[in-house]
C-alpha cells in the first residue's frame, strides 16, 4: 500500500524530534552533529535564539498579507540585497527552483523586450542541479530525473562544465544566456576555476548574453563569502538563491540588474506566498547575523581547519577516499566506497552527511561551528574509516 507521504525520497529510519546549534536529537535518544543541514538550509544552525525571536516576533503580528499590498519587511530585505550584492532588484519566491524559473524568466525576457524573442535558449552544463520543476529539470538536463515525466521543457542546450571552449561553440542566434552553479552542489562538489567563471562573463559580455549564477546552494555564506561569485570577482546579471536564505523557513529569491529585468513589469511573473512578511522577518534576522563583523573571517578559519582535516582523512585512508573537494562549508569527500554506505556508516556513528553525485559525501555544516565542531566530526569520520570492513 502506498504510504500517506507519497514515496518519493529514499529516506532512512531517523525521526528528529529539536535541534540545538549544530545538533539534533533524534527519538531514539540519541545526539546527532549535523554537517547535513537539512542540505545546506539551516546555515545558523537549529534553534537560533535571534531567529525564533524575529519568527515569534513577526507571528504575533502579520503573517501574510499577498503581494498586492507593499509589504514593508520584503521591501527592507530586497534592499539589503540589493546593497550587498551585484543586483538592482529582488523577486521573492519559495524555494530554489522557483527561483532558478524566475532567473530563466528574466533572462529569455530581457531578450524579448530587447525585439528578440528568438533569443530564448539558455546553455546549461552537464552535472548541474537547478530544481525539480519541468522547466528545471530540463535547464540541467539530468536523464535519470527527466525520464518519465514527457518531453523535456524546449530551449536548453548542454555542455561539460568547465569547458569554456565547449561553451563557445554552443553559443548560437537563438542563445539567450548561460546558467552555471560556482560549485556544484548536487552533482558533487565539482567547482570550476576563476578562469573558467571569467571567461563565461566574457562570452557573456561579447554575445549579449545573459550570465545567470545558480547560487541556491552556494550563496548565503556557504562557501565562506555571502555570494560565491565573490571568490571569482566576476558579477552576473541573474542569480538566484534559497537554502540558506532564511535559515530554513522555506524562501527564495531572484537577483538581477535593472538592464537584465526591464521586461519584469507588473503582471509579468508573480507568487502568491513569496516573500511574505514571516519569511521576510526571519531573512532579515539572518542577513544581519551574517553581515555583524567577524562572521566571515571566522567561516574562513574553520572552514581551512575542517578541510585540512578532510586532506589529512583522504591522506591517511586512500582506499576509503580519494579526495576532500569543495569550497569553505560547501566540502565533503569523493569516496573510494559507495558514498551512500559511508553516508549510513556516519549517521550510525552519529554524524549527519549528504550524498552527492560523482561518489561524493558532501560535509554542510552550519555557518555557525566552531573548532570543537570540526574535532568532532573528524574524529568520528576517522573512526569509521579506520573500522571501515567492505
Ligand atoms: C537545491 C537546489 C535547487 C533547488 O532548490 P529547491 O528549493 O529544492 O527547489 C536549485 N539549484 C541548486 C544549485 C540547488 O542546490
Amino acid at each position: 500500500m502506498i504510504p500517506a507521504v507519497m514515496p518519493t525520497y529514499a529516506r532512512n529510519e531517523l525521526t528528529f524530534e529539536r535541534g540545538e546549534g549544530a545538533y539534533l536529537f533524534a527519538t531514539d535518544g540519541r545526539k546527532y552533529l549535523d554537517f547535513a543541514s537539512g542540505v545546506a538550509v539551516t546555515s545558523l544552525g537549529h534553534a537560533h535564539p535571534r531567529l525564533i525571536a524575529a519568527l515569534m516576533a513577526q507571528a504575533q503580528k502579520l503573517w501574510h498579507c499577498s503581494n498586492l499590498f507593499q509589504v514593508s519587511l520584503q521591501k527592507r530585505m530586497a534592499q539589503r540585497l540589493v546593497e550587498a550584492s551585484f543586483a538592482d532588484t529582488v523577486f521573492f519566491c519559495n524555494s530554489g527552483a522557483e527561483a532558478m524559473e524566475c532567473a530563466i524568466k528574466v533572462a529569455r525576457k530581457y531578450h524579448f523586450e530587447n525585439g528578440h524573442p528568438e533569443r530564448y535558449r539558455l546553455i546549461a552544463c552537464t552535472g548541474s542541479f537547478h530544481g525539480r520543476t519541468l522547466a528545471t529539470l530540463a535547464a540541467a538536463g539530468n536523464e535519470k530525473y527527466l525520464k518519465g515525466f514527457g518531453p523535456p521543457a524546449p530551449g536548453f542546450d548542454h555542455v561539460a562544465y568547465g569547458n569554456l571552449d565547449a561553451m563557445r561553440a554552443k553559443v548560437g542566434p537563438e542563445t539567450a544566456g548561460i546558467i552555471v552553479e560556482l560549485v556544484q552542489g548536487e552533482g558533487g562538489l565539482a567547482m570550476a576555476p576563476d578562469s573558467y567563471i571569467k571567461g563565461l562573463r566574457a562570452l557573456c559580455d561579447e554575445f549579449g548574453l545573459m550570465l545567470v549564477f545558480d547560487e541556491v546552494q552556494t550563496g548565503m555564506g556557504r562557501t565562506g563569502k555571502l555570494f560565491a561569485y565573490e571568490w571569482a570577482g566576476v558579477k552576473p546579471d541573474v542569480m538566484a538563491l534559497a537554502k540558506g536564505l532564511a535559515g530554513g523557513f522555506p524562501v527564495g529569491a531572484c537577483l538581477a540588474t535593472e538592464k537584465a529585468a526591464k521586461g519584469m513589469s507588473a503582471g509579468s511573473h508573480g507568487s502568491t506566498f513569496g516573500g511574505n512578511p514571516l519569511a521576510m522577518a526571519v531573512a532579515n534576522e539572518v542577513l544581519t547575523i551574517m553581515q555583524e563583523p567577524g562572521f566571515f573571517p571566522r567561516i574562513e578559519r574553520v572552514a581551512a581547519s575542517l578541510r585540512k582535516r578532510l586532506d589529512g582523512l583522504a591522506k591517511s585512508y586512500p582506499k576509503i577516499f580519494v579526495e576532500a573537494r569543495g569550497r569553505g562549508l560547501l566540502t565533503g569527500f569523493k569516496c573510494a566506497v559507495v558514498n551512500t554506505d559511508m553516508v549510513d556508516r556516519l549517521r550510525q556513528a552519529g554524524l549527519l552527511t549528504v550524498a552527492a553525485g560523482e561518489n561524493v559525501v558532501r560535509l554542510l555544516p552550519p555557518l555557525i561551528i566552531e573548532e570543537s565542531h570540526v574535532e568532532e566530526a573528524a574524529g568520528i569520520v576517522d573512526s569509521v574509516a579506520k573500522a571501515w570492513k567492505p
